[in-house]
Parts: structure tokens; sequence; C-alpha cells
């Protein structure tokens, strides 16, 4: 291991965040294959730009930005294979919480995994779609093919989102993400439907990956779960929680990171990074080189890619 202390200078002016620890890991980022505003590549650039020495690309129900990225993975950048995946959880007799699933080094084309991931995405198409007719219905003119346009990849309220600024119906993207709009159960909001977490984690583990709880106390997002199903989650085989998130409370922190003890979870931090659709920069949130090797001694589905001096001469990567 290197030196732990803080890295507050670097060689070419290109530190854009002097507090980014040496060896920190950047667990949780989103691409154009999904809601982010970077391609895959420019996401792995920014990366190793931004003194990071690792990155996981996590983008919502895909691994489809992964090859763009493992072929443009700069030297010494190590790239950890993700996804987020939605997913809910029941807590009632007819209540459910939405929950997101941080899953790493899994295979990516194991092909039972690689299906749910395919439904969920199929999933989102025909809910964005929904969306549109609610607010078509009460006069909105938002176009589905204008939505379809604005996603690269997967579809995501985002999109919806932005088309709704296009429209001049909403100020912006957060004023989007309200209950007078698509906020979650807001009035043109539109529920999907997820696998149970408790699924979640077994298709991951048995697609040979290991699954992290992403940003489990941010309320902001709507309903949350309590440390009981946690609790239950660690017994179904979940790895780690997201403890250091944008969306966390330094409250909500402390009390993941004791839970985290308590259960023998592996502690993560990540930006949640959209791009600039979303105010934390890369590299806002980290993890610690020990978490990270603690990871991926866990994951054995695929292999953390590290970008070589030399590019490679064979063809990118494709898993
Ligand atoms: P979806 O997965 O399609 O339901 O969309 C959820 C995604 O929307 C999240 O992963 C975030 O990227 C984004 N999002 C959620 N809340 C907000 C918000 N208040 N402002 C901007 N983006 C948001
Ligand atoms: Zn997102
Ligand atoms: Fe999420
Ligand atoms: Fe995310």
């Amino acid at each position: 291991m290197r030196g732990a202390g803080p890295r507050t200078e670097r060689e070419g002016g290109l530190n854009t965040h002097p507090a980014i620890p040496a060896d920190a890991a950047d667990l949780h980022t989103h691409s154009t294959a999904s809601d982010g505003l970077l391609p895959p590549a420019d996401v792995v650039r920014l990366a190793a730009a931004s003194g990071l020495a690792a990155i996981a690309l996590t983008d919502h129900d895909t691994t489809a930005g992964l090859a763009e990225a493992a072929a443009a993975l700069p030297a010494g950048l190590t790239l950890l294979p993700g996804a987020e995946i939605s997913c809910r959880v029941r807590v009632g007799r007819d209540r459910w919480v939405s929950l997101h699933l941080l899953a790493y080094l899994f295979d990516p084309v194991e092909p039972v995994f690689a299906e749910v991931r395919a439904r969920l995405r199929a999933e989102r198409v025909t809910r964005a779609q929904r969306m549109v007719e609610k607010l078509a219905a009460d006069g909105h003119p938002v176009a589905w093919e204008r939505v379809r346009a604005l996603a690269d990849g997967v579809v995501g309220r985002p999109h919806v989102a932005e088309a709704l600024v296009e429209a001049g119906l909403v100020g912006s993207v957060q004023d989007a993400f309200t209950p007078a709009w698509i906020g979650a159960g807001g009035r043109y909001w539109v529920d999907k439907d997820e696998p149970d977490v408790a699924e979640a984690i077994r298709l991951v583990r048995d697609a040979g990956g290991v699954s992290v709880l992403a940003h489990a106390f941010a309320s902001r997002r709507g309903a949350t779960i309590g440390p009981d199903v946690i609790a239950r989650l660690a017994r179904d085989g979940l790895g780690g929680l997201e403890v250091d998130h944008p969306d966390h409370t330094p409250e909500a922190r402390a009390r993941l990171r004791q839970l985290a003890t308590d259960l023998d979870l592996i502690v993560t931090g990540a930006s949640d990074f959209h791009g600039a659709s979303k105010p934390q920069s890369l590299g806002a949130e980290t993890t610690t080189r020990q978490a990270l090797d603690a990871l991926v001694a866990a994951g054995r589905g695929t292999e953390p890619l590290t970008g070589q001096d030399q590019p490679a001469t064979g063809p990118a990567p494709n898993r």
C-alpha cells in the first residue's frame, strides 16, 4: 500500500479533487449507458485525471458500458465491472420499498442474471412510456420519441425529466423529481416491477459477484428500510453497505457504519457520479483500499481490469 495521507498535489495540474486520498476508489458511477451524461470512456479518463486508483462503472441494470470503459482504461487505473440493480423489499403486508443493489465482479454473460437485467431494462421502457401517456392524458406534450432519443442506453426517469424541461413544463430536472411530476409516488410517476432484493443478491452471487446495498438511508429519495431489514439481507448474502454517499447525513453514515461492523459487512463510499446533471463530482466520496481488496477477494465472476502502459493490440474485451 502506498502512503495513507490525503494527496494534496499532483503533477500536471490534473488534480481536480485535492482531498482524494491515495489508493482511493469510487465504486458507484453512471455513464451514457444509463442515465449519466459522460460516455464510459470519458468516465474512466476523468477518474484517472481526478487521482483515483480504482473505479466501478455501475450503470442502472446494464453492463453495456463496460467494453468501452475497458478499451479506454488509462494506465494504472483499475476498473471493477459492475451494475446498479433496481429491486425492492417487502416491509409490510402491502408495503414495498425500492432498493438499489450495487453488484460487482459478476460474470456479465452468466445467463440467469443477464436475463433479469434484460427484463428490468424492458420494464423501464414500458414504465417510461406509461409516464408519457399519463402526462399526455393531462395535456402535457412530452413525446415518447423524444424521451427515447434523450437516452443513449437504458431509459430512466432522468430522461423523462429532461424531456419535461425541454417542453417547458418544469424549470429543472430537480423540479421534475417532485410529487407534482415524476418524484416517487408523484402524479405522473409509475411503479415498475422489480425483483425482491433477496433474489437479486442470490442472482449476483450465483453469477460470481458480490453485492453492496446502495444509499440505504438516503431518506430524501423516498421510504427507506430499517436495520432489521439490513440484518436480514446480511444473512441472505449481502456483502457490503454503501456508507459514504452524498445523500447520507452524518447521522445516517454513523448508523450504517455501526451496522456494517455489527454484521461484518464491507464499508464502501462512492459519489454516485452522473456527470453534471447531479452536483456530486467524481471521487467526492471514496472507498478505502482495504475495503476494495475485500470486495475483490469476494468477487470471482470476472477480474478487475487495470489499464496498461501499452495500448492493447487485440480487440477490446467484450465481457
Ligand atoms: P429510475 O431508476 O428510472 O427510477 O430513476 C432514478 C434515477 O433518477 C436515480 O438513480 C438518479 O439518477 C435520478 N434521480 C433521482 N432523484 C433525483 C433528483 N431529485 N434529481 C435528479 N436526479 C434524480
Ligand atoms: Zn441514475
Ligand atoms: Fe441508486
Ligand atoms: Fe446510482
